[in-house]
């Protein structure tokens, strides 16, 4: 059984050894762990700044700062779950079809292992492996995409496979249920109105940052309910988030959400049935003061907190072992 806990406060200095995610464990294989956090430092797929390949080195180098005990969800998430860092993904930095096969395999490798893959990038382009992977496990899943763009344009210089189309290949592969799809954060300028034309098409439901202003996360978060109770992923692109607080990144876009709202949006996500996630799009060479990762690790910790709460919530609702009905069998 892998000891999976983070590396105690005192007397080890947190500024002290190697760098994993929130000091966990580097545990390699990922069986017997709950959550795999996993790194995919790859960026072939960007179109404007590079850097996300630097994204897992600095988002741990930066989380050391994170404790133990999630104070809003009252629990101790390593304590309930079984988290590691299981190392990155040993991309192609050359390839991305190779590169997608990659990922297919290491996140296939934890679904297998029964735990959920939590992934930091890289670009958004990994989130189309991810998926595939996920999806070959659990079928077709519901979607909470935070993001700037919607990421379903179609190509880019006549390439298909690019950190702004993944979706659109992903919808196009059937890896996702479109009912229980939402996009949050969506602004900027964009080619032609026709850019927002797919995800109509598809019927995924789109919130954009103007919405999230002028209503507020309250009022977003009621739409979560359109998740249900199946399967679903999270990915985070950290361009959700206004540039204010998130400037290292490659395809920054101003009026976005704050990192409070960020922070709520995933606490909200309690009693989602998470499989995967993903927080992508961190670019070091562009942040200052390290503010970026310093809030993607925050990030990481909501959601690894969030799935702790979510199962614990579960527990508390099942109270012991009771008597199977000949229907239940049945099943
Ligand atoms: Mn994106
Ligand atoms: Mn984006």
């Amino acid at each position: 059984m892998n000891n999976a806990r983070p590396r105690e406060g005192p007397p080890l200095p947190r500024f002290a050894q190697l760098a994993t995610f929130m000091r966990l464990p580097h545990v390699p294989d990922p069986k017997g762990l709950d959550v795999a956090i996993l790194g995919i430092p790859y960026d072939g797929g960007v179109t404007y700044r590079p850097g996300p390949r630097f994204g897992p080195a600095d988002v741990r180098q930066h989380s050391r700062l994170i404790r133990t005990y999630h104070p809003v969800h009252g629990i101790k998430p390593f304590e309930a779950l079984r988290v590691a860092d299981v190392g990155d993904v040993r991309v192609n930095p050359m390839d991305v079809q190779n590169n997608y096969a990659r990922i297919e395999t290491a996140v296939g490798a934890i679904l297998d292992a029964g735990a959920v893959p939590v992934c930091v990038g890289g670009d958004h382009s990994v989130s189309l492996g991810l998926l595939r992977a996920v999806a070959r496990q659990h079928g077709a899943v519901g979607l909470v995409h935070v993001d700037a763009h919607q990421d379903m344009w179609d190509e880019h210089f006549g390439n298909r496979y690019f950190h702004g189309a993944p979706f659109r290949r992903a919808v196009e592969e059937g890896l996702l249920d479109t009912r229980r799809a939402i996009q949050i954060g969506i602004r900027g300028s964009v080619n032609d109105a026709a850019d927002f034309d797919f995800a109509r098409q598809h019927r995924v439901r789109t919130i954009r940052g103007e919405d999230v202003a002028r209503e507020g996360i309250a009022w977003v978060i009621r739409h979560l309910q359109r998740l249900g109770r199946g399967p679903v992923y999270l990915s985070f692109d950290i361009d959700g988030v206004d540039p204010a607080f998130a400037p290292g990144t490659g395809t920054p876009e101003v009026g976005g959400l704050t990192s409070r709202e960020a922070m709520a949006l995933i606490r909200a996500l309690k009693g989602v049935r998470l499989v995967g996630a993903d927080l992508v799009e961190v670019s070091p060479p562009y942040d200052h003061s390290h503010i970026t990762s310093l809030l993607a690790a925050n990030l990481l910790f909501e959601i690894v907190s969030v799935i702790a709460a979510t199962r614990a919530e579960k527990r508390r609702r099942r109270p012991g072992p009771r008597k199977v009905g000949r229907k239940e069998r049945a099943r």
